[in-house]
């Protein structure tokens, strides 16, 4: 059987705390490097565990890209 771990961590790179939210990275990836943060997850690793902290940083961001997005629909 495969070893799973059981940390739960938040996925951004020297971040110790406990993750609350899971976004996916192709939303979170860009943002996060805007940021200046890394990740310490995988290529192949589809979603993002964020914490609090960092999940409200990111949040900011893509409130603004989804307002990009959808003025440029609307238009
Ligand atoms: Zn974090």
């Amino acid at each position: 059987m495969t070893f799973i771990s059981k940390k739960k961590n938040c996925d951004v790179e020297g971040c110790p705390n406990e993750y609350k939210k899971t976004v996916s990275r192709e939303k979170a990836g860009s943002t996060i490097k805007e940021a200046n943060l890394s990740l310490s997850i995988k290529d192949k690793v589809t979603r993002v565990h964020l914490c609090t902290d960092h999940y409200r940083k990111i949040k900011k961001k893509l409130k603004k890209d989804r307002k990009i997005e959808s003025l440029r629909w609307s238009g």
